[in-house]
This record gives C-alpha cells, sequence and structure tokens, in this order.
C-alpha cells in the first residue's frame, strides 16, 4: 500500500485525496485537496463552480494525534464571490467555519470537557484551556438539539456563578427531561424576558410551573410572560438561606470572641464553619467532634445550628404537604422567638414566599432529582472557571447537562 493510501484510510477525512506526507520535527503534515469541483460559501452553503481566486497560502488544521505525533492537515483553498456573504474561503467539509482544528479533533475535546478536569485536556491535546473553550462554542451551537424548546411543560430558572466577581449565567431546566435546555449570560429579570422571548407566546402558554428562588426578577418575568405558571420555590434555594444565617450568627460570634481577646478560641471556632454548615452524615470525625462541643457549649450558636438542621429536615423526602405546612409554620414562629437577627429574618422571608415553598412541594418538583441536576451543574461551572467568556462556561454547561449526546471520534466512524 502506498503512503499516500495508507493515509487516506489512517485519517478518515471527509471529502479529500490525500497527496503528500512529510515529517517535520514532532509533526506529521499531511497535504491534501478537496474532492470537491464547486465551491460552497462556509456560512449559507451557497455552492457555484467559478471561483474568485486561490488563496495565496495553505489552511491548516490540527486533526487526532497519531501515536505521539500531532497531525497536521495542509489544503490550498479557493475562494468564491456568495451574493449573500460576499468574498469568503471555501468551506470544507471536514472542519466547521473558522476553526483551526478538524471536527474529529473538536469532538474529542468536547467529549473529554464534560468528563475530565482542566489539566488532564490541556496536557493530553496539548492545547490552551481558552482554545477548549472556543471548540465546545462551536460544537454546542452545531450540536444541540434545536428542538429543545418544545414541549416545555415545568421548569426551573435558575442563576449560577461561572466566574468569581458575580458572573452569573441564567439557566433553565426542562424538569420533566432534567436537562438545562436554555441559558444566557446575566442574572436578571430582563435575561428571563429574553428565555421567554426566545419560547414564544404560544409555547409559553404550556408551562404549569416555574421553580426559581426568591429574587424578584425572574418571578416578574414570570407573572409578565406565563401569567398562568405556578410559581414555586427550590427548596435547596431555602436551605441555603438558612446556611447563609447561621454563618452570619457565627461570624458574629467569632468577632466577639475575638474582641474579648481570646485569639485562641477564635480560631478554634473559624475552624467550626464546614462542622456547623455540613450535612451532619457527611462529617468528618473531627468535625463531629467540633460539632459535638459546640452544642454542648449551647448559645446562640447552637441555636442556630438546631434552626438550621430543623428546616433542612423538614423538606426531607417523604412527608405530606400538611406535614410540611405545619413544621414550616412552627420553624417560623421558632425562628422569630430565637433573637437572632439573621433567623428572624429569614422568618420574615419564608412567610412572604410561602405560597411558592408549598407549591413546589405540593408539584413535586422539589425533589432530590431537581437538586442533582443543579449540583451538577455548579460543579461544572466551577470547571469552567478561567474560561475566557460566558459563552464558553454556558457552552460546557449545554454540554454536559443539555439536550445533547457526544461520542468520542471513532464512534462516528464507526461504518469504516
Ligand atoms: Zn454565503
Amino acid at each position: 500500500m502506498r503512503v499516500t493510501a495508507a493515509f487516506s484510510r489512517l485519517l478518515c477525512l471527509a471529502g479529500v485525496v490525500v497527496g503528500e506526507v512529510a515529517f517535520a520535527p514532532g509533526r506529521v503534515v499531511v497535504a491534501v485537496a478537496l474532492r470537491r469541483r464547486r465551491l460552497v460559501c462556509p456560512l449559507c452553503g451557497f455552492s457555484t463552480p467559478h471561483r474568485h481566486d486561490v488563496r495565496p497560502v495553505d489552511s491548516v488544521w490540527r486533526h487526532l494525534d497519531l501515536g505521539v505525533w500531532r497531525v497536521e492537515i495542509r489544503c490550498r483553498l479557493r475562494r468564491l464571490v456568495c451574493p449573500i456573504h460576499g468574498v469568503r474561503t471555501e468551506q470544507v467539509p471536514f472542519a466547521r467555519h473558522a476553526s483551526d482544528f478538524t471536527r474529529d479533533f473538536e469532538h474529542l475535546v468536547a467529549w473529554l470537557a464534560t468528563r475530565t478536569d482542566k489539566t488532564t485536556i490541556t496536557r493530553m491535546l496539548r492545547i490552551h484551556w481558552r482554545t477548549v473553550g472556543r471548540i465546545i462554542e462551536r460544537v454546542c451551537a452545531d450540536e444541540l438539539d434545536p428542538e429543545r424548546l418544545s414541549g416545555l411543560v415545568e421548569i426551573g430558572i435558575d442563576e449560577v456563578s461561572w466566574r468569581k466577581g458575580h458572573r452569573y449565567l441564567t439557566l433553565v431546566a426542562d424538569h420533566g427531561r432534567r436537562q438545562i435546555v436554555w441559558g444566557a449570560e446575566g442574572a436578571s429579570a430582563s435575561v428571563a424576558d429574553d428565555f421567554y422571548g426566545a419560547l414564544g407566546p404560544e409555547r409559553a402558554k404550556r408551562i404549569t410551573a416555574v421553580s426559581m428562588d426568591m429574587g424578584p426578577g425572574y418571578a416578574k418575568s414570570t407573572r409578565a410572560n406565563a401569567p398562568q405558571a405556578v410559581i414555586c420555590i427550590d427548596s435547596f434555594h431555602v436551605a441555603k438561606l438558612a446556611s447563609e444565617a447561621l454563618d452570619e450568627v457565627r461570624r458574629e460570634y467569632w468577632n466577639e470572641l475575638r474582641s474579648l481577646g481570646d485569639p485562641q478560641a477564635a480560631r478554634r471556632f473559624k475552624d467550626a464553619r464546614w462542622a456547623l454548615l455540613k450535612r451532619p452524615e457527611n462529617l468528618t470525625d473531627r468535625q463531629a467532634v467540633t460539632l459535638a462541643a459546640l452544642k454542648a457549649a449551647g448559645g446562640k450558636v447552637a441555636r442556630g445550628y438546631e434552626l438550621k438542621e430543623a428546616l433542612r429536615c423538614i423538606f426531607n423526602a417523604g412527608l405530606s404537604l400538611q406535614d410540611v405546612s405545619e413544621l414550616l409554620t412552627r420553624f417560623c414562629s421558632r425562628a422569630s422567638r430565637s433573637r437572632l437577627p439573621a433567623f428572624i429574618r429569614l422568618a420574615r422571608t419564608i412567610r412572604k414566599h410561602r405560597p411558592g415553598i408549598l407549591a413546589a412541594v405540593r408539584l413535586g418538583i422539589t425533589n432530590a432529582r431537581a437538586e442533582a441536576l443543579n449540583n451538577k451543574v455548579r460543579l461544572i461551572t466551577h470547571r469552567a472557571y478561567g474560561f475566557h467568556s460566558a459563552h464558553a462556561a454556558l457552552a460546557l454547561v449545554m454540554l454536559t447537562c443539555g439536550p445533547i449526546t457526544l461520542q468520542p471520534p471513532h464512534e462516528l466512524h464507526l461504518h469504516q
């Protein structure tokens, strides 16, 4: 078998003829020519037999490695005149528009990005994390199910931080399919308005319930765009507020200790943060000991801890709507009498949002699986820290939690 024929089989590139194969330091350079005669616009697919000119230099793409060798594909491309887009370099069948990588390489990057960490990907594939970001943006734009906004009935709107310094994404989850179906940068009523705009009034009419946090923005937009939908408050948002209230009590107490000139005690207490905030079943032995000591010492931190745990248990599975309703009432009166300002405020907030909190329980929206999706999203956005743009962070969320099936390249070539 000739070298060019061998490489033609090895590379699995659509629509090309392999011309020449050369070895350069660290890489194999493969020159190819397009099989088709017609020139195709990369933006709209317009095709013509007439060429405008030939680019003076080769275009270059990185392809999947062969062994330890990088593979570089080179092709001399022509330019055409598209009636809409003007003079453009012709499209190639094996790579996306404006990409320096072949589709197969990009699929490998996207597949890995949803499954493993930054260092593994950048070292193994020898590309920058920002390049990963740009690649997954392209794959996401290409591969997402265009019908993902159809058939939505119960949804959740939530914000998630994708970068330090209050940089947020708004994400819309389909509770039925347990997928993220829409996202955009920002966290305000206007971003939610954009979602309802993309959904359109007909599909918005079929939404029956929307879960969210207790902020005013998403609720306002939902009342305006899908007035028939029941607004529900996710229980993990309620539990999160309780954790924040407890943390406030802890900080206050810690500052008091410090001002009393007991740095040792203050330091001991600072370490207790996680003992207080974690679920009791997740504590390490040392944290469990710290927690027991805190409880035995009594005082406001112990009081706050009991309140936080009591609230969390209300939303554990298996309680009826009536139970939850009654326990919530009891919790609010206990919290109001706690003499802890943070918890008094919490009781007020819960009373205000009580109908929404109970609606979530009644409709069964507040369940472990909705929270599991939420946790998965948070894990993913943490990995997205360091991306150059919100679009890249969003693409990673959509590729991981959205209506899309990614495959490693060899599975895409199974027929060969
Ligand atoms: Zn065009």
